[in-house]
């Protein structure tokens, strides 16, 4: 995961990393060469650059050319910024509804449908939670099969309705299903399309309108990089979704979705999708993913 941006962070830290003496032309390099890797690395450039500046006004702030270990000193305050551009804390999802209903929006083949599964799968495994997966892709006749197949997977009962072409009606449906059998937990799939446009926000903001979910989740696959950050920004001026799953990590991926997400839509990563299999889900942790990507 993100070997090329930690490889060139590596680098760019190398001197600060005791492999020289520290002066404040080097700290000043090297911040250029960290702003060169994240940019690299598909991060905005002005994420970027606001990172460095006040990686450099802290650095200064903490006069750090005469602090005991300067080296480590400004490794730490990089990977504090990292974090903290990250999203800082971990964020949990929303379970206080009865059921708790959470909305999947996203585009076509960014991992909606696999997530759902994964989540549906991890609420049960690991809250005991009783989930219901609804599903709502009208468009493809496959991607309902798509759903039961996942669901069948993980022994998570699938709700669907071939004879209506209306996603309203069956997330609808699918809720007074969940409420009648006592599934405590929703989890509604919708279709996506291949880039934004008007029609799949004016459905998925209907259906959100409709269902009032506690949660409304955003996917998107971190390998489409500064356009993953974009389909963010659009889909959240629609929704004003509550949290990010950032899925395909286990890829060639370069991590620029990763840094920029959070500070362009102030939404926090929940979950990450590292696989194709139904257990490669893990909770966001900004604190971890710093140290990951510093190494
Ligand atoms: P949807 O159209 O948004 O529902 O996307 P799908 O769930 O059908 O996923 C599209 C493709 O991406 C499928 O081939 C999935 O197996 C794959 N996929 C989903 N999540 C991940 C992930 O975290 N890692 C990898 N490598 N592949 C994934």
């Amino acid at each position: 995961m993100f070997d090329n941006l930690s490889d060139k962070l590596d680098k760019a830290l190398h001197v600060l990393k005791g492999h020289g003496q520290i002066t404040e032309v080097n700290v000043a390099e090297t911040l250029k060469e960290v702003r060169r890797a994240l940019v690299d690395a598909d991060v905005n450039y002005k994420i970027a650059k606001d990172f460095t500046s006040i990686v450099k006004e802290k650095a200064l702030g903490q006069d750090v050319l005469k602090a005991l270990k300067p080296g480590e000193l400004m490794v730490k305050l990089v990977k504090d910024e990292l974090t903290k551009l990250m999203g800082g804390d971990v964020a949990g999802i929303n379970l206080s509804g009865d059921p708790s209903i959470i909305l999947m929006s996203g585009l076509q083949g960014s991992g909606k449908t696999t997530f759902s599964g994964k989540l549906a799968n991890f609420l049960k495994t690991k809250k005991t939670k009783k989930p219901l997966l609804v599903a709502c892709d009208v468009y493809r006749p496959a991607a309902i099969d798509q759903l039961h197949v996942v669901g069948e997977q993980i022994g998570v009962e699938v709700y669907s309705d071939r004879d209506t072409k209306d996603p309203v009606k069956i997330s609808q449906d699918g809720i007074a299903y969940a409420k009648e059998n006592g599934f405590n937990v929703v989890i509604i799939d919708t279709a996506g399309r291949l880039a934004v446009d008007e029609v799949m926000m004016t459905e998925i903001s209907t259906i959100h309108k409709a269902i009032q979910p506690q949660e409304t989740l955003f996917v998107v696959d971190s390998m489409t990089g500064q356009d993953a950050v974009n389909t963010a920004k659009s889909f959240n001026d629609v929704l004003n979704f509550d949290g990010v799953i950032l899925t395909k990590l286990d890829g060639d991926t370069r991590g620029g979705a990763a840094i920029s997400i959070k500070s362009v839509v102030n939404k926090p990563i929940k979950f990450i999708g590292t696989g194709e299999k139904m257990e490669a889900i893990d909770v966001f942790y900004p604190e971890r993913m710093a140290d990951r990507i510093l190494g």
